[in-house]
C-alpha cells in the first residue's frame, strides 16, 4: 500500500522559503508558519531583519522596546502564530529565531506572545488547545512571575519584568 502524502487538509500552501512555508485556511483566512525542515532544540531557523520600526504595536509586529516595535524581514515571519507551548522563540537581541524543542517538517511554528510583547495591541482569548493555556493573552504585564517562569523570554520583557 502507497503511504498517503502528508497534506494539511484545508490549507493552501501560499509561500515557501528554505526553511519555512505558509499556509492559509480558506475556511477561516487565517494564516499559519510551518517548518520546511527538520530542527533540533536550540538550533537557529533563521535570522531576521526590522523592515520597518513602530512606536505603537500591530498585530504585525514584535516589541524591541518600550516605545519600539518591528515589523519582521522575512515577510512570512507574520504568519508566526502563539501557543502558550510554543515550539520557537525570537531572539531580538541576537535577532534569530530559535527553535525551542525538535521541529518536524510541517510542524507549524509557534511563539509564546507575551514573550516579546509586554501589553499587547489586540488581547485575544487563546485556544491554543495546550495543557498550559494561559486563556486570555495580553502580554507579560498581565501575567505573573509562576506563568513566566515556564518561558524563554526577550531581555526586553525580563528587563521589564524586573523593574514592575
Ligand atoms: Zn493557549
Amino acid at each position: 500500500m502507497i503511504p498517503l502524502p502528508l497534506v494539511i487538509p484545508e490549507t493552501t500552501r501560499i509561500a515557501k522559503t528554505d526553511f519555512a512555508k505558509v499556509f492559509r485556511n480558506p475556511a477561516t483566512g487565517q494564516h499559519s508558519l510551518h517548518a520546511a525542515a527538520f530542527f533540533d532544540e536550540g538550533d537557529m531557523i533563521c535570522s531576521f531583519t526590522a523592515q520597518q520600526t513602530y512606536s505603537t504595536p500591530s498585530y504585525l509586529t514584535l516589541q524591541t522596546g518600550l516605545h519600539q516595535h518591528i515589523a519582521l524581514s522575512p515577510d512570512c515571519l507574520q504568519y508566526t502564530n502563539h501557543s502558550c507551548d510554543p515550539n520557537v522563540f525570537f531572539d531580538t537581541d541576537k535577532m534569530e529565531l530559535i527553535a525551542l524543542r525538535s521541529i518536524q517538517p510541517d510542524d507549524e511554528l509557534v511563539f509564546f506572545y507575551p514573550s516579546t510583547e509586554w501589553q499587547m495591541a489586540s488581547p485575544f482569548s487563546c485556544n491554543c488547545g495546550s495543557e498550559k493555556c494561559l486563556g486570555t493573552i495580553t502580554g507579560a504585564a498581565a501575567l505573573k512571575q509562576n506563568q513566566l517562569n515556564a518561558y524563554r523570554l526577550t531581555s526586553f520583557i525580563l528587563l521589564q519584568i524586573k523593574n514592575r
